[in-house]
C-alpha cells in the first residue's frame, strides 16, 4: 500500500505542489543550518526551498565548528546570519552580503545550534522588520514571535533581492500548510492548535 509519489516535486501525488513550484534564481546563496530533528516533521519547509532556490545549500547538524565549508565561509567571505542577537541589526540592503545563513529547528534547537557553534559567533547577525504574524499555524507556538525558515527566507530575499519574485514560494507554502489541515482534519488541527496557543 505504498502512497504514490510525484516524481517531480516529492510529495504525495495527493499532495503534489508542481503546478505552484517556481523556480527563484537568488544571487545571495542561502545555507540552510538544520538541526537533525527536524528532518523528520511532516512540515518541513526546507524542503519546498530545496525545489524553489537555485543557490541553496542545506549543512545538517549541531555543532558546525568543524563543518569545512562552513569555516571556509565564513573565512572568505561576508555572511549575515539570520538570528535574534543582542545587536539586533536590521537586513539592509545597503550591507554587503555574501550569504545568506539561517538556522532551521525549533526555537530551543536553534539556540542550541547558535550556542554550541562558536564558529557562528564569527558572524554577524541580523533580524527582520517586524512582518505579518506567521502563516505557519499548525506548528505556531514554535514561531510565536519568529517566521519560519521558509518564510524568513523570502522576507530577507525581498530586502536583499528585491527583483525576485518569492510569491510562488509562498503561495506552495500557504498550499502545503492547507493540505496538513485537510491531512489531520480539521478537529485534530483545532486541538493542536487551541493546545499550542493555550500554553502561551
Ligand atoms: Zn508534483
Amino acid at each position: 500500500m505504498g502512497r504514490l509519489v510525484c516524481p517531480k516535486c516529492g510529495f504525495i501525488i495527493a499532495r503534489c505542489l508542481c503546478d505552484s513550484i517556481a523556480k527563484i534564481s537568488n544571487q545571495i546563496p542561502i545555507i540552510v543550518l538544520q538541526h537533525p530533528s527536524e528532518k523528520k516533521h511532516a512540515l518541513n519547509t526546507v524542503v519546498l526551498m530545496k525545489k524553489c532556490y537555485e543557490n541553496i545549500s542545506v549543512f545538517e547538524g549541531e555543532n558546525f565548528n568543524e563543518h569545512k565549508e562552513l569555516q571556509n565561509i565564513i573565512i572568505n567571505h561576508s555572511p549575515a546570519l539570520l538570528f535574534p542577537s543582542q545587536e539586533n541589526k536590521t537586513l539592509s540592503r545597503s550591507q554587503k552580503i555574501s550569504h545568506l545563513i539561517l538556522i532551521d529547528g525549533t526555537w530551543n534547537k536553534a539556540k542550541k545550534i547558535y550556542f554550541t557553534s562558536t564558529i557562528l559567533h564569527l558572524i554577524p547577525t541580523f533580524t527582520l522588520e517586524a512582518v505579518d504574524k506567521s502563516k505557519y499555524k499548525i506548528r505556531s507556538s514554535q514561531f510565536e514571535n519568529s517566521l519560519s525558515t521558509l518564510e524568513a527566507s523570502t522576507e530577507a530575499l525581498t530586502i536583499l533581492e528585491p527583483e525576485l519574485n518569492t510569491n510562488a514560494l509562498l503561495k506552495s507554502f500557504e498550499k502545503m500548510i492547507e493540505f496538513q489541515i485537510e491531512k489531520m482534519g480539521p478537529d485534530t488541527y483545532l486541538e493542536n492548535y487551541a493546545k499550542k496557543k493555550g500554553s502561551h
